[in-house]
């Protein structure tokens, strides 16, 4: 059952539900929350507005009220609830959270209001609290009953959903650590922690779930860093800040237990860590550094934490080179087409190519896109250089049409922001128009993050294909729900993502899964072609799979395109 968005809500929570009442005992667990709803009813709630939100909790619609109604009557239910005890044991006493929520509140999602707002007043074990908007006013709301048991300053520093002290806060004690010649301790670090797909965790359980697994992470980062400094950055981030020197053990101990706490999904929390070093006085930095760890060893199994080393210092240089002549070298076409052949299986023959980027830099030569294009996506100055290459290959190709040369139809690489950024789709038929380029000769490649969840993209792809123009899967395979989107959209070829031919060769299982793409993919008369074909034996193989077309570095590498394919 969904609850309508209601304007007024409140959360009635056991706090020591767990005390009470052991983890089998479902008689007394029921018994437990009818107790709760038969008290909701009592004080005059409509038992059809009554939902149960977790087993010990139930969230409660209420009538619309006048604030200080609203409050007067939440404060009286806190009340109320003080005389409640455990069925059966009337010594025990019910320790009964109420909180309110109201509209302002509410504008994302109940629930998450009311996650909030549980965690918050469990942190500061307190009955009753009210989230009407923001934190300044659930400050005044306590204030006004009398409840003083956190500084404003600390209200105002603090989670409310973990309990955590927020990035802002911990930036700034980053900054004064860093910054204070006597605090200042080379043994000290910065860690960076990640839950690793964490949406899809999200999207395999459902919100309340996923709510409890950052719940649990930011405890279990607390309770490992016992002394430190631990902060909630964002959804599912988390930064520590600590001079203990077994970070690799207590790493070790947040992977494993995150680990175990679902045993069908095994969540994956990935660290990255910073040790102070002297020229870094700057708390961005030294968070960037923590980040760009964690995020080099995302999806690597056999790995639980990374050090920022060497390695990543260099390439840190050459993004922050990136990003500050991004502009540059759009602007100045230091991005330049190359093009990598595309060959037609039954005639071994150049069918097509594929148009690839390249940043030809006066300073540091050749730099390959997988430096520049997430760089440029971040600085949303991609769309002008895929709209840059659609140009130059409908000019490439005018030029030959002009010459009386071969012309191969071409395809392109759209990224997801292009359809945010831009209107695309008007580019590429503008540069068609331009350089008089026949739809047919073009074909956009889209990978699946570019449909993950925007339904205007169907409409976008529609519009392509409705005027002539090929759409094309990149990349098939290496995410996650591949196979929903050739259920949910029409794509004319799919390129089967190169991964797949790795350790192909001795692997019986990675060629029946190749055999049984390609096989599905005719027979939903979608065309097929393989990326990444290095050997012989790979294309023999392809071949007798049914591959329809092949590319890689034994056909030929990207070439400038004004080189030619061949
Ligand atoms: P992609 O679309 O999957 O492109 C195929 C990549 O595989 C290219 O890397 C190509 O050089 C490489 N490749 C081709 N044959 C072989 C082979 O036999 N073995 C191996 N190991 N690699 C092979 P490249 O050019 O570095 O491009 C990387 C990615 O950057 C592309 O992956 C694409 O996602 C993106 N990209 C490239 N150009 C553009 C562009 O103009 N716009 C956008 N939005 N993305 C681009
Ligand atoms: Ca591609
Ligand atoms: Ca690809």
């Amino acid at each position: 059952m969904s609850v309508v968005p209601p304007r007024q809500a409140a959360v009635l929570s056991i706090a020591n539900f767990c005390e009470v009442c052991s983890k089998d005992d479902k008689a007394l667990a029921d018994a437990l929350i009818d107790l709760l709803r038969a008290f909701a009813i009592e004080n005059g709630v409509d038992p059809g507005h009554i939902r149960k939100m977790g087993s010990d909790t139930l969230l409660l619609r209420l009538d619309q009220l006048p604030r200080e109604e609203f409050l007067d009557r939440i404060r009286q239910m806190a009340i109320n609830a003080q005389e409640l005890t455990v069925p059966g044991t009337p010594d025990v006493a019910l320790k009964v959270r109420v909180g309110a929520i109201s509209e302002r509140a509410m504008r994302s999602f109940v629930n998450d209001a009311a996650q909030s707002l549980l965690a918050y007043m469990n942190h500061v074990d307190c009955p009753t609290a009210f989230l009407t908007g923001d934190e300044l006013d659930i400050w005044q709301s306590l204030e006004s009953v009398g409840v003083d048991f956190l500084s404003h300053e600390q209200l105002k520093y603090m989670d409310i959903f973990t309990g955590l002290i927020t990035e802002q806060r911990f930036m700034s004690l980053l900054d004064e650590v860093l910054n204070s010649a006597e605090q200042y301790d080379k043994k000290m670090s910065v860690l960076y922690f990640d839950i690793d797909d964490f949406k899809s965790y999200n999207r395999s359980f459902d919100q309340a779930k996923g709510d409890e697994l950052l719940l649990f992470v930011a405890h279990l980062i607390r309770d490992n860093f016992p002394t430190d400094v631990v902060a909630h950055l964002s959804v599912d981030r988390y930064a520590v800040l600590t001079n203990s020197t077994d970070l690799a053990r207590r790493c070790a101990v947040v992977h494993e237990k995150t680990k175990a706490y679902s045993k069908t999904f095994a969540p994956e929390v990935k660290c990255g860590i910073f040790h102070f070093e002297d020229e870094v006085r700057s708390p961005f930095v030294a968070l960037d550094c923590a980040k760009m760890a964690c995020e080099s060893i995302k999806g690597r199994y056999d790995k639980t934490f990374r050090l920022f080393d060497d390695e990543l210092r260099e390439q840190l240089f050459t993004r922050r080179y990136v990003a500050r002549h991004a502009e540059n070298a759009v602007d100045e076409h230091w991005i330049r087409a190359y093009a990598q052949p595309v060959i037609d299986t039954s005639t071994n023959e150049i069918c097509g190519f594929e148009a690839l980027a390249r940043w030809d830099d006066p300073h540091r030569g050749i730099l390959s896109p997988a430096v520049f294009i997430p760089t440029l996506e971040e600085a949303h100055l991609i769309h002008k250089v895929d709209a840059f290459m659609v140009d130059e290959v409908c000019r490439h190709l005018s030029e030959r049409m002009q010459e009386g040369l071969p012309v191969y139809a071409a395809s392109v690489n759209l990224s997801r922001l292009d359809f945010e950024l831009c209107d695309i789709y008007q580019q590429v038929v503008q540069s068609c128009e331009r350089w008089s380029v026949p739809h047919e000769l073009l074909a956009v490649e889209v990978t699946e993050s570019a449909l993950d969840g925007t339904s205007n993209l169907r409409r976008e792809m529609e519009r392509f294909r409705a005027a002539g123009f090929e759409v094309w899967m990149d990349d098939f395979g290496c995410g996650y729900s591949s196979l929903n989107l050739l259920k949910d959209y029409d794509f004319d070829v799919l390129k089967v993502d190169m991964e797949f031919l790795r350790d192909m060769e001795g692997n019986e299982r990675s060629k029946t899964i190749v055999k049984s793409v390609l096989a599905m993919a005719k027979s939903l008369g979608i065309r097929t072609l393989v990326e990444g074909v290095e050997t012989q034996t790979q294309r023999d193989f392809l071949r007798d799979a049914g591959a329809d077309m092949m590319q890689g570095y034994l056909f030929g590498r990207p070439r400038p395109l004004e080189e030619g394919l061949v």
